[in-house]
């Protein structure tokens, strides 16, 4: 069983069109208009157990809209989903135990609390006793290394203390499935990279299947083996990581130091990104050039340095995105 099944789902919003002025204002009230928005538009996807996928797309192409249908927020209108082998429209609260979310920008705790008394709440929310609760904290505040702030009010908390502690709380209950939006957002570089090596640790330790909405590049690319990308309500990739950062553009950067100024002129399947003084950064198209035909172009005996490397993520991402808009 997969931990998700959403078959041809489709959700379509009706929203009143207001006109500009009074006059407007009074024919939206007498003679009201309206548009519909397909925010989601047939999609299909599975989400095996354990996977940790990354489910992006540029702002308003229909991923909460998505998410909120897979947690029983929304219904759908049409299309079938089953979340863990549950419906998420029939058995809402029988879901609910059995998924965690954490939203970045939105808090779930209680920041007059203090994490502890948090945690206590919710596993009593998720009708857990006494004795589970407090050996589930035991165990997660070890992992998630929360001992110096767990009697701290919330509110005093750092917001990447903060962040571990949110985590925390929407494990309590053991979910099998947790939907994370955005669990980086506004943290220093170094904040994310523990925070990040705490998702794979709780993905590794149990087996957590992930759901990740993040339009930060390196939570993707740290996290997740697999990417699924929606614009206007449609799946436009769903491809391996690997295989999305390797095969999709077949290109390479190579970057060049040299000894001596060499006057390098494009060829068919190679663009000069950068040339500043004896330095050269190239994107060589594979496809066309080979990587060592590329460097068979430059004197051997001119060259100090040379450095290949994949095109990021982040430049993959933006093409994708272009070209779905064009
Ligand atoms: P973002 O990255 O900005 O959060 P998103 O991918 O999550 O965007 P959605 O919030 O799913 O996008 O929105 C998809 C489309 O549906 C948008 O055009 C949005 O305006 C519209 N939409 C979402 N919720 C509603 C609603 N409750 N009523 C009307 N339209 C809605």
């Amino acid at each position: 069983m997969n931990a998700i099944e959403v078959k041809q789902l489709s959700k379509t919003f009706r929203i009143k069109v207001k006109e500009k002025g009074l006059k407007g204002s009074m024919n939206s009230i007498f003679h009201p208009k309206y548009k519909t928005i397909k925010a989601v538009d047939d999609i299909s996807f599975q989400v095996e157990k354990g996977e940790i996928l990354a489910f992006i797309g540029p702002n308003g192409a229909g991923k909460s809209t998505t998410i909120k249908m897979l947690t029983g927020i929304l219904y759908p209108e049409q299309g079938d989903v089953s979340v863990m082998g549950i419906s998420p429209i029939e058995k809402r609260k029988k879901l609910a135990y059995k998924i965690g979310t954490v939203f970045g920008q939105k808090e779930q705790l209680w920041t007059h609390l203090t994490p502890y008394d948090n945690f206590k709440f919710f596993g009593a929310i998720y009708d857990l006793k006494d004795k589970e609760i407090e050996d589930r904290i035991e165990e997660l505040k070890d992992v998630f290394e929360l001992e110096e702030f767990i009697n701290t009010p919330v509110r005093n908390l750092s917001l990447g203390q903060r962040i571990r502690c949110e985590i925390v709380a929407s494990l309590i209950h053991k979910p099998e499935i947790l939907f994370m939006d955005e669990p980086t957002i506004g943290l220093d570089p170094v904040v994310k990279e523990n925070i990040r090596e705490l998702i794979k640790k709780m993905n590794k330790e149990y087996n957590t299947t992930i759901f990740l909405t993040s339009h930060d590049v390196g939570d993707i690319e740290k996290l997740c083996k697999r990417i699924i990308i929606v614009n206007h309500g449609k799946v436009v990739l769903d491809d391996s990581m690997e295989h999305l950062k390797y095969h999709y553009l077949n290109k390479k950067i190579l970057e060049v130091k040299m000894k001596e100024y060499q006057d390098f002129k494009e060829v068919e399947g190679i663009t000069i990104l950068k040339s500043k003084a004896n330095n050269l950064k190239l994107e060589v198209d594979t496809t066309k050039k080979t990587i060592s035909d590329a460097i068979k172009l430059f004197d051997a005996d001119n060259m100090i340095d040379i450095n290949i490397s994949n095109v990021p993520l982040e430049k993959i991402i933006t093409e994708i995105y272009k070209e779905v808009k064009s």
